[in-house]
């Protein structure tokens, strides 16, 4: 599957979850859990926080190393270059 068909499945499911139930939001924990499914996100064991807003380590009460939910390489490169 290329990035490509990744990001179209994902903007498909999109277009769907915004039309269950009459419509209306998307809900955020269930997109990160579709983009995960779909390898657009991945997780990376860190052992310390990754930056100055990190997350990480919120998520896991302040513990290292812990998991940092990250763009895969091919979404990173795809959203720098801005074509798939
Ligand atoms: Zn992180």
């Amino acid at each position: 599957m290329t990035t490509g068909d990744k990001l179209r499945d994902f903007g498909l499911w999109c277009l769907r979850e915004m039309w269950i139930d009459g419509g209306g939001d998307i809900d955020g924990g269930a997109a990160q859990d579709q983009a995960q499914e779909l390898g657009l996100l991945v997780e990376v064991t860190v052992n310390q926080p990754c930056n100055s807003n990190c997350y990480c380590a919120d998520m896991n009460d302040g513990e290292f190393p812990c998991q940092c939910l990250r763009y895969s390489n091919d979404v990173h490169d795809a959203m720098l270059n801005k074509k798939v």
